[in-house]
């Protein structure tokens, strides 16, 4: 059972772990005592860690889904929450949700038929994600009870649900909902309409049904971006967090806008930045440390890709900014990201590298 209502925290690794079917030995050299030293000596208050990968995998003995075939740990993903909880780091954890290859292997018949050649519908012999609409209930019950299986079971202070995505889907139950909606779909606008009818009708459910029974749950759903929308649009969130990969495709410009935009939401939030250069999955390169000192000095949160038992050199040059931001005073000990704690305060920020911030608390080179 979650514990519920507490603060976010900001000094969060999302640890993304999207692993397929081939790879063999999944979590064989996982240490729990380094896994938990590691993030304890950068001071990371928050680890996300994984239920449901973009390959459909569960990391956990699911009954609802499938364990990925190849895990040398049965549970992989319970010895991390108990780890984690042992050192008081908390354990938010992620559910793939249009991104299930297993299960648009399973049921075609759920995949997203796009009205465009876009990313969404890629060819069946294509190797990329054949992404799935939300449109079908069952699927929708399948996502619910994979939630409750997870919080049910698990010590979590809630769930990040990744990718809900506008599709441009004309799939037949997408076309029967634009025609009882008065919906026209050879018209773009109309389909995106519809599409975010799509999208907001499941997390509506999802939000409810998960608050019926674990109230004050933590909820967010992630689609790379917080749209523009206003504050209806979030109902069903309790937070935000801001994916923003400068590096990844997002730009430098892109989270100080988003940031600001999220301030006047009224939702605690924080931010994500990752090392990659060109996209998430990207194993084995490192990030100058000035780019990683200003992006979590902006963020506080930081995703990075598992793969193996420890986090890379890079992570732990990560780990000395957070150190130093700690010994520069810019925030408290256990706290980082300056935006996002000017979100959480709802008041208007500042960013190191634009010069808002005030010249004494403006991050130096540091080590
Ligand atoms: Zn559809």
């Amino acid at each position: 059972m979650p514990v519920t209502n507490k603060p976010i925290r900001y000094r969060q690794i999302h640890l993304d772990f999207h692993t397929s079917e081939h790879i063999p030995g999944i979590g064989a050299a996982f240490d729990p005592d380094d896994f938990v030293a590691t993030f304890k000596a950068a001071n990371v208050d928050s680890v996300t860690i994984f239920a449901k990968c973009h390959h459909g995998w569960s990391y956990y003995p699911s009954k609802v889904g499938a364990p990925h075939p190849n895990l040398a740990r049965p549970d992989l993903m319970g010895d991390m929450v108990k780890a984690l909880a042992a050192a008081d780091i908390e354990a938010p954890i992620y559910i793939s949700v249009q991104w299930d290859e297993r299960n648009a292997r399973l049921h075609p018949e759920w995949r997203v038929r796009s009205a465009t050649k876009n990313r969404f519908e890629p060819g069946q012999l294509q190797a990329a994600r054949h992404t799935l609409c939300l449109n079908h209930k069952a699927y929708r019950d399948e996502l619910l009870e994979h939630a409750r299986e997870v919080v049910r079971n698990y010590d979590t202070p809630g769930l990040f649900f990744d990718i809900v995505l506008a599709t441009d889907c004309v799939c037949q139950q997408c076309l029967d909902s634009m025609a009882e909606h008065g919906l026209d779909p050879t018209k773009p606008e109309d389909r995106l309409t519809n599409d975010e009818r799509v999208n907001e009708v499941f997390r509506a459910e999802m939000t409810a049904a998960l608050h019926a029974e674990f109230p004050g749950l933590r909820i967010f759903y992630n689609c790379g971006h917080i749209h523009k929308q206003g504050r209806k649009r979030f109902a069903p969130y309790t937070h935000l967090e801001l994916e923003s990969l400068p590096t990844g495709g997002w730009g430098y410009d892109h989270f100080p806008a988003s940031a600001r935009y999220a301030a006047t939401l009224g939702l605690d939030f924080l931010g994500q930045t990752g090392k990659f250069h060109l996209s998430r999955g990207e194993f084995g390169g490192f990030k100058h440390a000035d780019a990683l000192e200003y992006e979590v000095s902006a963020d506080g949160g930081f995703g990075r890709q598992m793969h193996g038992r420890r986090p890379a050199p890079s992570q732990w040059r990560h780990q000395r900014r957070y150190l130093c931001f700690d010994c520069l005073g810019l925030c408290p000990p256990r706290q980082a990201g300056a935006l996002s704690r000017v979100g959480k305060a709802g008041i208007a920020g500042g960013h190191p590298v634009l010069g808002i911030f005030p010249p004494r608390r403006r991050p130096q080179q540091h080590g």
